[in-house]
């Protein structure tokens, strides 16, 4: 197959971003640019993500943001195969900024449109980075989502366990907002949690040693709001929770592992792909790699950049979907909500907001 080149759109949070990838499945892609633009700042006096701020800003610059991604990439909108944009899910406003702006171009360019599922960007990103083959194990760990996957095709999810209530990287900038520390909080509760002693408040795991791939992390959080309430040392609280949160991805985690494994015999190499703004902590990472090593499994961990928010992965999603013939009317609805498995349920869809 020729080599595909893509214009991708993300604008479902916090992100405005584009980026032109080049390539075909299963990867690695070339990025040619990959442009992000956080809102940080906007959001910041807020504590959390103001949807109607993030869909405003969407739309102040995305324009420029695209003519840049394609400048940088040296790649006129000529050129590309495809536009591909973020349908969904994520926060609506947002969602439909860049997907009506991907409708725009790709309706005036006479352009192929893709409508890309945000999770199967973040699913497929080890595929752009490393070529990882399917089938594969996903922990997708970020703002709005915690997820465990067995991917075995760019359009063959299987749920095998999600958050019953908050999402790791929620869990995260809450246990940062509760002890003061500044917006986004998971990068700060990493760095004090570096200077810190993991044992010097006992903090629950709920679910632990219990069977299944589900998550819960709001006891968690609750158990850290009542020790704020107390004299306490900054760095030793973000060290117990990020110890507390790693035990309960390990245990998850290693239960999928055995899953996998019965599910995918004939894997040759079964791996363990790790996703998602969260992924870009090291002690997880660390974690996660010695826990798959223990199992025989291979573990990719794409680089930060690339497991936040970005548009290269939604162009590489884009550029799978349009290997496999498949194109989207012009008419397509954007999804506040859209489960990655056609059967399951989409786990954590609220994405972060507002006091969330
Ligand atoms: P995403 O939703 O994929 O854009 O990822 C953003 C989420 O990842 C936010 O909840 C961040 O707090 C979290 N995050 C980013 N870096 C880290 C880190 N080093 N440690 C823990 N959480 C992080
Ligand atoms: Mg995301």
């Amino acid at each position: 197959m020729n080599s595909l080149t893509i214009l991708g759109l993300e604008t479902s949070c916090d992100e405005t971003a584009a980026a032109v990838v080049r390539g075909t499945p299963p990867g690695p892609g070339v990025i040619l640019s990959s442009i992000v633009f956080s809102q940080t700042e906007a959001h910041a006096p807020y504590g959390g993500v103001v949807p109607e701020i993030a869909s405003r800003a969407h739309l102040e610059i995305l324009d420029g943001l695209i003519e840049r991604a394609l400048d940088d990439a040296n790649v006129s909108l000529h050129a590309v195969d495809a536009i591909a944009a973020t349908a969904g899910p994520g926060l609506i406003g947002g969602v439909m900024v860049g997907l009506t702006t991907a409708k725009a171009l790709a309706l005036c360019m006479g352009k192929p449109l893709i409508a890309v599922n945000h999770l199967a960007g973040h699913a497929l990103t080890a595929r752009m980075t490393d070529g990882v083959g399917f089938p594969f194990l996903l922990l997708l760990v970020s703002g709005g989502h915690c997820q465990l996957l067995a991917v075995a095709g760019p359009e063959d999810y299987r749920l095998y366990g999600t958050t019953m209530d908050d999402a790791v990287g929620e869990a995260f900038d809450k246990t940062a907002k509760i002890l003061g520390l500044p917006y986004p909080g998971g990068p700060n509760v990493e760095i004090h949690a570096a200077r810190g002693n993991s044992r010097a408040y006992p903090l629950p795991r709920p679910l632990l040693g219990r069977p299944g791939m589900d998550f819960s992390f709001s006891g968690l959080k609750t158990a850290v709001r009542q020790l704020a309430q107390t004299q306490v040392n900054v760095d030793d609280a973000c060290a117990s929770f990020q110890a507390a949160a790693i035990d309960i991805l390990k245990d998850r985690t290693a239960h999928a592992l055995t899953r996998f494994r019965q599910d995918f015999p004939q894997a040759p190499h079964p791996m363990l792909v790790v996703a998602g703004g969260v992924a870009a902590n090291a002690a997880i990472g660390a974690a996660l790699r010695q826990l798959a090593e223990s199992h025989d499994f291979d573990i990719r961990v794409p680089p930060p950049k690339y497991c936040t928010d970005n548009a290269a992965m939604i162009a590489w999603a884009g550029l799978e979907r349009f290997a496999l013939g498949k194109r989207d009317p012009l008419d397509f609805s954007p999804r506040a909500r859209w489960p990655l498995d056609a059967s399951g349920d989409d786990g954590h869809s609220g994405k972060r907001q507002q006091g969330a």
